[in-house]
């Protein structure tokens, strides 16, 4: 498959491009900042070997203008985009009284807008097509987590924005789904998740020992929604937590 990744430098994204390239896709993702870490992940799928070809591209999501750009790029480097995978996601996190307008735009912007624009800029060429798949990475915080009023809207909102593209385009060959990961160990999750959530997490969660997600988990799931045989699954939000499915 033709595949267009977003925030594919790092973490989860960077393990859907990994995993993706080694099942055969031919991937182009997203890095915003950290252009080393782009590298690393074209170095990586060198070093495998793996069957697909991936090439990167600068793209902060928030920007509407540069993602049209960069969608035609994407499209003229791949002949096509069959599969947009929305990762790009960022946190910002703080009780709602202290959140600046400048972190819940950050957020809402990012993870919200930035799902949207992709979304809108290659639907196109998946009507004409018949045929797209669209992976968007939600989060468990869409059912409400305390100190995280931006992330929580945005992620909800993504889940929203789901449902109705499903439903609009579904007759046209496209479906349109969500994934909620639980807690999976990357830079998000390192730089800005509380002792006490992790605690929370460890107690909590129903899997031997509490463990996290493994990342190849959940590029499998996104690897079975963009599989002919998910073909009927549209417009659904498949949670990924290990059983844990409410936020403190
Ligand atoms: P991460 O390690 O912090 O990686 C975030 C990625 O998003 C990076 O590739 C980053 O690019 C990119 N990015 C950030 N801001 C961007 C922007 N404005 N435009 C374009 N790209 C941007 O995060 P992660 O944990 O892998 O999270 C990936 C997704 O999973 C997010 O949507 C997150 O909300 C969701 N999620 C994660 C967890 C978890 O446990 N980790 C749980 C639930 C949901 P640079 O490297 O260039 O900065």
């Amino acid at each position: 498959m033709k595949m267009l990744v977003t925030g594919g430098s790092r973490g989860i994204g960077a393990n859907i491009v990994v995993d993706g390239a080694k099942r055969g896709h031919d991937i182009v993702f997203t890095y915003v900042s950290d252009e080393n870490a782009a590298r690393d992940v074209i170095r990586l799928i060198d070093d495998i070997q793996a069957e697909g070809t991936v090439d990167y591209l600068r793209l902060d999501v928030r920007d509407s203008t540069a993602v049209a750009e960069v969608v035609e790029q994407a499209t003229d480097l791949l002949g096509g985009i069959e599969v947009l995978v929305n990762n790009a996601g960022i946190t910002r996190d703080g009780p709602a009284i202290a959140m600046t307008d400048e972190d819940w735009r950050d957020v809402i912007d990012t993870n919200l807008s930035g799902t949207f624009y992709l979304c809108r800029a290659v639907l196109p060429q998946m009507i004409d097509a018949g045929f797209g798949r669209i992976v968007n990475v939600s989060s468990l915080g869409h059912v409400g987590s305390s100190g995280q009023a931006n992330y929580s809207a945005s992620k909800a909102g993504m889940n929203g924005l789901t449902r109705t593209l499903a439903k609009e385009y579904g007759r046209k060959g496209i479906t349109v789904n969500a994934v909620v990961p639980g807690f999976f160990e990357t830079d998000m999750t390192r730089e800005s998740l509380p002792q006490e959530l992790r605690d929370f997490w460890g107690n909590y969660c129903p899997m031997p020992e509490g463990r996290p997600g493994r990342l190849s988990e959940l590029s499998a799931l996104v690897e079975y929604l963009i599989s002919p045989e998910a073909a009927f699954i549209n417009g659904q939000t498949i949670h990924a937590t290990g059983g844990l499915d409410w936020g403190p």
